[in-house]
């Protein structure tokens, strides 16, 4: 019979022999990947190193990225599932300016709620009982659907109107106005007092609102009246927004808001003032990331979505028997743009997860430009001017 004593020196000697096989195995393998040198091979290597941490940034903000980066195989090459591993669970994101399913708000609020945010939202106070009514009748239900087949909740809907800070800004006719019979505690200093109320800190804040009274005349017929209030409506309520929320909001945190091309190029018929407004808001964006960077450690950035048929959007205005101004916005996009695909408010919705979650930990002060390329050609394409010139 074999005795402990001369067993126990037997077994060492095959755990250091397997140690041994299987550091020769490790060699040999990168010696072959390294003398088949090519990308695929360097994905796989990265994805190897990826487990032992090697030169990779390491989220501060985030507890959010749960999972390493899950591989998947696709036209044989390997790519980095980066979506699967934004982690937004125990996150509170307040979008202000959704009150249906059609727009960016809601498309952004999909997203957030995909990545597990909780989600509550700031609606017009003339919107709002539609809105609500919607949500109880199940109008919305369909455009709900998350990735993994539940119902995006919103948690909570609070009355905005972004036009006023606080309850002294509200004028007589407005309190008195039906559409706001019943309703108080609207302005943006006072939502913020409820939301902090509600949930303590929140980490993410989306300005996804504009409203400009005269948006159908040209800035040369707008009035002074008309083009402040586009001003007030469109730019300064992100100011506001940012200056009441931000200091209840989690380090790390980002707001977010959503502007339009005509801000730096002429769009005919994005009148009244609303081309001035998106400038502000985008000059703003660069100021307001710097102060809050520096104050709060909060970043701020802007999407400049191409065309959405909005309930917004749709409004902007129609010369009987000629299409709305945001139909031949989109048909100019897919006919000059660079990719002539359709834009979806998805498309915006995963761009705004990108900026406010940890994947986007160092970018802020910018304007994201999230519509096909169009931003960057300078020559329509399908000008007349250019029949029968070949493009490329
Ligand atoms: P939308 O109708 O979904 O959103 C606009 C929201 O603003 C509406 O819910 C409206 O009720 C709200 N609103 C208006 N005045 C308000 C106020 N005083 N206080 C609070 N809320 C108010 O339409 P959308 O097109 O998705 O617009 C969202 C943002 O996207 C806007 O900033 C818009 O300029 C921008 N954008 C839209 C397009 C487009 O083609 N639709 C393109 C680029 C940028």
């Amino acid at each position: 019979m074999l005795s402990l004593q001369r067993l126990l020196p037997a077994a060492l000697s095959l755990r250091s022999l397997l140690q041994w096989v299987s550091l020769w195995r490790i060699v040999i393998e990168i010696a072959f990947r390294i003398s088949h040198t090519n990308a695929d091979t360097f994905l796989t290597l990265e994805t190897y190193f990826q487990k032992i941490d090697v030169g990779r940034t390491t989220f501060r903000a985030s507890t959010s990225v749960a999972a390493p980066a899950t591989p998947t195989v696709r036209n044989g090459k390997t790519e980095l599932n980066m979506a699967a591993t934004v982690d937004l669970k125990g996150k509170v994101a307040f979008i202000a300016g959704v009150a249906d399913s059609t727009g960016y708000g809601w498309a952004i609020a999909k997203s957030l709620a995909n990545a597990g945010a909780t989600i509550i939202v700031g609606t017009w106070p003339p919107v709002l009982k539609i809105f609500e009514k919607g949500l109880e009748r199940g109008n919305f239900d369909a455009d709900s659907i998350l990735d993994d087949g539940s119902k995006m909740e919103i948690a909570k809907v609070y009355p905005l109107d972004a036009v006023f800070d606080t309850p002294d800004d509200v004028p007589e006719e407005i309190k008195t106005n039906k559409r706001y019979a019943g309703l108080d505690g609207y302005t943006i200093e006072e939502v913020a007092k409820a939301v902090e109320a509600d949930y303590g800190k929140i980490d993410i804040v989306i300005h996804s609102l504009a409203n400009g009274p005269e948006v159908t005349k040209p800035l040369l017929e707008t009035s002074r009246k008309g083009y402040l209030a586009a001003s007030s409506a469109s730019a300064y309520s992100a100011v506001s927004l940012l200056q009441k929320f931000a200091p209840f909001m989690n380090e790390g945190g980002a707001f977010l808001s959503l502007t339009y091309i005509a801000s730096e190029k002429v769009i005919p018929g994005y009148g009244g003032g609303m081309s001035s407004a998106k400038a502000q808001l985008e000059s703003d964006t660069k100021v307001l990331a710097f102060e809050a960077g520096r104050k709060y450690g909060i970043r701020v950035n802007t999407i400049s979505a191409g065309p959405l048929k909005s309930r917004a959007a749709s409004a902007i205005g129609k010369e009987p028997g000629q299409k709305t101004f945001i139909e031949y916005a989109i048909d100019y996009s897919k006919a000059n743009a660079p990719l002539a695909q359709d834009l979806y408010s998805e498309d915006v919705g995963n761009t705004a997860l990108f900026l406010t979650s940890p994947l986007g930990r160092t970018v802020t002060g910018v304007t994201m430009y999230v519509d096909n390329g169009l931003h960057c050609m300078g020559m329509a394409i399908d000008s007349k001017s250019m029949d029968g010139r070949a493009m490329f």
